[in-house]
Formats: C-alpha cells, sequence, structure tokens
C-alpha cells in the first residue's frame, strides 16, 4: 500500500508539475530511483495529437510481482474520442492509464503519446501534452490559487481562469480568496473530502491539453455530482484524446468507445450498445449495476432525492 501511495503521489507530480520542469524533475527523478524505475532523458520532440494515442503490444509488471499488471494490450485513441476503461478492481485500469500517460513504462511494447515514442522521447515533451486527474489528489498546503495553478506558479496565473476552472469543477467559493492558505496548518482553511477533490479536478481542468485522463476523481462526491462531473468531463474533451477509468457504467456509457478490462488485459471493446448486444463482462456488470439504481438509465441511484 505503501509503495501504491508513492506511485501515486509519483504520478500527481509528475503530471502536475510539469509546467516547473526544471524545480521538480530532481524529485521526480529521485522517486524513479527510488522505486527502481528506468530513468529518462530522451529527445525533445513535439506532440501532434492527429496522431492520437496509442499502446502498441504493451506488457507491465510491477517491481516483486511474477504476475504482470497489463498483457498484451494494444489500443488506439484518436483526437476527439473519448474512451472509457472498466472491470472489476485489480483488473489492471489504473495501471494501463499510468502506462498511457507515459508514467510507466512498458515492460514490452510501446506507448506513443501525440506520435511520441515514450520510450526516446524526453518526459517534459511527453507530459506538457497530458493532463490528468487522479484519484490520490493532493492538498497543497498553498493557497487556493496556487492549489489549482501549481502547474504554472511561475506564470502569472489569471485569476479570470482560476475562477473559471472552479467555478467548471463546482468548486464553492463562498468566503472563499484565491490568495487565501488552504489546509488547517498554518492556520489555513479547512475544506471537505468534496471540495479538495473538486480542486484536483480544476487543477486538471487548468492544464488541459491534448491527452486528457480522468480515474475516477470523484470518490469523495456523490454519485449524482459525480454523473454532473463525468459530464462536464465530456465537454471538456471535445475534440481531445481522453480515456476515464470509472466504476459507474452510466458514465462509462458516454464514452466514444468502452474497453473492457479483466486480469490485465482487453476482453472487450465497443460502444455501450454493442457491449450489451452480446453476452459478457460488460453485460453482466451492467445488469449487476442496474439493480442498484431506480433509473439503470443514467444510473442515478436510488436512494437519493433525484
Ligand atoms: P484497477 O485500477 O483495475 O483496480 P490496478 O491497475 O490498480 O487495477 O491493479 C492491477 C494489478 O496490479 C492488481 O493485481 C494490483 O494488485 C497490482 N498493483 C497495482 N498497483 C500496484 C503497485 N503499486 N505495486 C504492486 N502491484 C500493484
Amino acid at each position: 500500500a505503501a509503495l501504491g501511495q508513492i506511485f501515486a503521489i509519483m504520478q500527481e507530480i509528475v503530471t502536475q508539475h510539469i509546467g516547473n520542469m526544471n524545480r521538480d524533475m530532481g524529485k521526480v527523478v529521485n522517486f524513479i530511483r527510488l522505486l527502481d524505475m528506468p530513468e529518462r532523458t530522451g529527445t525533445e520532440g513535439e506532440t501532434d495529437f492527429a496522431r492520437g494515442v496509442a499502446a502498441k503490444d504493451i506488457s507491465f509488471t510491477y517491481p516483486g510481482r511474477d504476475k504482470p499488471a497489463i498483457k498484451n494490450v494494444s489500443l488506439e485513441i484518436a483526437e476527439g474520442e473519448t474512451i472509457a476503461i472498466v472491470g472489476e478492481n485489480g483488473a489492471g485500469k489504473s495501471t494501463l492509464v499510468r502506462l498511457l500517460t507515459g508514467i510507466y513504462r512498458p515492460s514490452e511494447g510501446k506507448v506513443f503519446i501525440g506520435g511520441l515514442d515514450t520510450a526516446v522521447a524526453s518526459p517534459a515533451s511527453v507530459y506538457k501534452g497530458v493532463s490528468g486527474v487522479f484519484q490520490k489528489y493532493q492538498r497543497y498546503k498553498m493557497t487556493l490559487k496556487e492549489n489549482v495553478a501549481i502547474s504554472d506558479v511561475s506564470a502569472e496565473a489569471g485569476a479570470e481562469k482560476i475562477h473559471s476552472v472552479l467555478s467548471e469543477a463546482d468548486f464553492e467559493m463562498g468566503d472563499i480568496k484565491l490568495d487565501d492558505m488552504l489546509s488547517p496548518e498554518f492556520g489555513g482553511i479547512d475544506l471537505s473530502g468534496g471540495q479538495w477533490q473538486r480542486i484536483a479536478i480544476a487543477r486538471g481542468l487548468y492544464r488541459v491539453n491534448g491527452f486528457i485522463v480522468l480515474d475516477e476523481p470523484t470518490s469523495a462526491i456523490d454519485p449524482i455530482e459525480e454523473t454532473k462531473i463525468y459530464k462536464q468531463f465530456e465537454q471538456l474533451a471535445k475534440g481531445k484524446c481522453a480515456v476515464v477509468v470509472t466504476h459507474r457504467l452510466g458514465s462509462a456509457k458516454l464514452a466514444h468507445r468502452i474497453v473492457v478490462m479483466d486480469g490485465g488485459e482487453i476482453v472487450d471493446i465497443g460502444t455501450h450498445e454493442e457491449l450489451m448486444s452480446h453476452p459478457g463482462k460488460y453485460a453482466t456488470m451492467w445488469e449487476k449495476q442496474a439493480q442498484w439504481y431506480e433509473r439503470a438509465e443514467d444510473c442515478v441511484p436510488a436512494q437519493l432525492p433525484v
């Protein structure tokens, strides 16, 4: 679990601090050393998202494990396409996302982000194009403004843009000002888990680029709010390469294609209608979830007022 935590923190540092590469790259490199992951220096290059994002026959095994977490996965995400990844716990969804964003390197196969081969391109070139909102979000002891614009603190972060992403993420400003210090330590403002999660989403929105990833960021948010966030994500993902990892099939249904994972492999792929048209893991999962909801159509939970 501790190792998973470090991976998660590393993941957020890599994707959110990219604008501060010079300052933070040292930290990232140290994490990579610590984890015995290959250290990466590489050629500079420009991402071109007309070339999409692609995984070609990739496999990945966590250090110290003998079973691969990802086995022979190939997937292409075109510009303007949103892919949802679904599957049971441990199916490999988060690992696949970490591989697709270039955070982990596959032990076999190749990942291309905006045409750049992540095995040879420099991390800075690769991550410039990637924006992620991840499960494990950070609560930075910084001002609200810095919490959102963390990828861009050196630049004069525009208040208008920060307000706009906070409002897109449905963050309730209340009496809070952009320059207020957050986190109760140092006498800062404490926020609820849901509010912190919305900041993490705003942080992802702030640096939206050619490839946008949403990895179940909504665990502290109720299901109705969650559905709303996925719908907003759909708007943001327009014209980009996008991936969402979700347990909620009502959200997955909104994607152009749904990837069904089991035991580290892609076992099915298609639209909601295609996947429902034959017996399989997706149809079984959908039937199971439909029982939890009054209206399976939009997966509105029965126990909450609509
Ligand atoms: P999902 O996101 O679908 O729940 P994961 O990608 O988190 O699945 O996990 C896939 C497999 O890899 C599981 O068997 C899990 O135990 C293992 N795994 C995940 N993270 C780590 C880690 N940091 N170290 C070792 N094994 C891991």
